[in-house]
């Protein structure tokens, strides 16, 4: 039997407010422990939250991006469980009646868009941090009450390859909107996956598990793509999926099980007494839909519009706001868009692959990319030169003049350096020439390597062309 995936997402993304979500605490993220804490986050009696009206205009941003519909009345309720890093002894959500709901993202797979379904974003207080050592563990509250929204997807999701394509522009969306810096490794963009397979062909979904908490896009396809596999061989082979909390060992490459439904926390939700419900004037409304930026399918248009670069290009280019700044800028300073777009997409992104590094840690400025691709085209140096001098620049941050004076790749275009390598060439390669003259057009490209070579990669190729083909006698 053929089984077929079903998986839906939950994210949690912190909002880059400067202040926790309802109290005047930083959010800052590596200082010392349990310094940003006060009796309001960290649970005294008598204290009251106040609502940051900042974090309520990034979770409206991010529903206006993701097309959803804005409750202009919302309430928080109150989640109760107890655990050492949650000082209240229950969180601050919303339940019945979230922040905002219906929305969609469109994702591409392979060459075709998919519309993925956002059920809800509702706004909510992160929870402290546990520190487990040996013999003991220690309570972080630094992040206790810092502000996140949580977007839960339909179960639209097809396959693992999909999920992270719709985690991925997700994360894009809320970077664009500076909403959420993204951060993985810091917890800033975390996903909870929700798996379950069918008999291909069949409707009805099957019980699904939850995978808690993945880190990294890979960690979370490699632990969708396991779980399917694992429900799939149950199913097989007479046994059934059971509802559950699984958890994923990126060591060993699978998900272990956590907790059973019956297991299962009873929350008790019920409206929070110390907040009144949340009213979103119509006129903020407008006035953040009014200010909302550019998102990265917009983005993309446009340049496919204004720079003419293919969409393909365009579409990696905008995955990214970083990127597509960088290469905007670039662009600014050469005017040359599908050179930008050759060395982002070849070189640029071939290094930080290899260096698992992002756009961010870059120590070249873009202004130096266009200022090489200016070099480039004034003939300045070759394009393949120029690879070394991206290689540098990349490398040690200098800019393309400096590395080409030091290394003395200047190009040259003086003719008679030039003839007296062809001379040289022609010399030593006698049976080669006769070919081309009696008619071997193709050895051309034998002769221009063979001087390029002798002149380490250093001569203008547009020059040694010319004078080849006078010297070699003028074919065609
Ligand atoms: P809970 O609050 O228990 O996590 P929800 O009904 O809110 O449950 O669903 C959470 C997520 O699980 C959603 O993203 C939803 O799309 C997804 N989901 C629900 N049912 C299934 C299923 N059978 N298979 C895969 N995903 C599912
Ligand atoms: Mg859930
Ligand atoms: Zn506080």
């Amino acid at each position: 039997m053929d089984f077929e995936p079903v998986i839906g997402l939950e994210v949690h993304a912190q909002l880059t407010t400067r202040s926790k979500l309802f109290c005047g605490c930083s959010t800052e993220f590596n200082a010392p422990a349990n310094i940003h804490v006060c009796p309001v986050c960290s649970g005294h009696p008598g204290t009251l939250p106040v609502l940051n009206a900042k974090a309520v205009e990034h979770a409206i941003k991010a529903a206006l991006a993701l097309d959803c519909k804005v409750n202009m009345r919302s309430i928080f309720a109150r989640k109760n469980y107890f655990y050492p890093d949650l000082p209240k002894g229950y969180q601050i959500t919303q339940f019945d009646l979230p922040i905002c709901q219906h929305g969609h993202l469109d994702i591409e797979v392979g060459s075709s868009v998919k519309r993925v379904g956002i059920t809800r974003i509702h706004m909510e207080e992160d929870a402290g941090k546990s520190v487990h050592a040996q013999g003991y563990s220690l309570v972080n509250l630094n992040r206790a009450a810092t502000p996140l929204i949580e977007i839960v997807s339909e179960p639209d999701l097809r396959s693992a390859e999909e999920a992270g394509a719709y985690l991925r522009k997700l994360r894009a969306v809320l970077m664009y909107l500076d909403v959420c810096d993204g951060n993985m490794q810091e917890g800033n963009f975390r996903c909870d996956a929700n798996v379950s397979v069918r008999p291909v062909g069949t409707e009805k979904f099957g019980t699904r598990a939850e995978i808690k908490n993945v880190n990294s896009f890979r960690f979370v396809e490699k632990a969708i793509e396991y779980e399917i596999n694992r429900q799939a061989q149950l199913i097989q082979s007479g046994g059934k999926v059971v509802q559950e909390t699984r958890t994923y060992d990126s060591g060993k490459g699978v998900t272990i099980s956590m907790r059973s439904k019956e297991e299962a926390h009873d929350y008790r939700y019920f409206p929070e007494p110390d907040l009144i419900p949340l009213v979103i004037a119509p006129a903020l409304l407008e006035a953040i839909r009014a200010k909302l930026p550019e998102l990265p399918d917009q983005r993309r248009d446009r340049l496919i519009r204004e720079m003419g670069i293919p969409a393909y290009d365009a579409t990696v280019i905008t995955s990214s706001r970083r990127l597509a700044e960088f290469f905007e800028t670039a662009v600014s300073h050469c005017g040359n868009a599908k050179a930008v777009s050759n060395w982002v997409m070849g070189e640029m992104l071939r290094l930080l692959k290899l260096d698992e590094r992002e756009v961010d840690d870059l120590q070249m400025k873009p202004d130096e990319l266009g200022a090489l691709i200016r070099m480039i085209d004034a003939g300045l140096i070759s394009n393949t030169i120029g690879k070394t001098v991206f290689e540098e620049m990349y490398k040690t941050g200098s800019s393309p003049e400096a590395i080409v004076k030091e290394k003395g790749l200047m190009q040259i275009s003086d003719t008679s350096a030039i003839l007296l390598t062809i001379d040289k060439v022609i010399a030593a390669n006698a049976a080669q020439v006769a070919e081309y003259r009696s008619g071997k057009d193709k050895l051309m490209g034998f002769f221009v390597g063979q001087v390029m070579k002798q002149m380490s990669g250093k001569a203008n190729p547009g020059v040694v062309n010319e004078l080849l083909k006078q010297k070699l006698g003028a074919k065609s």
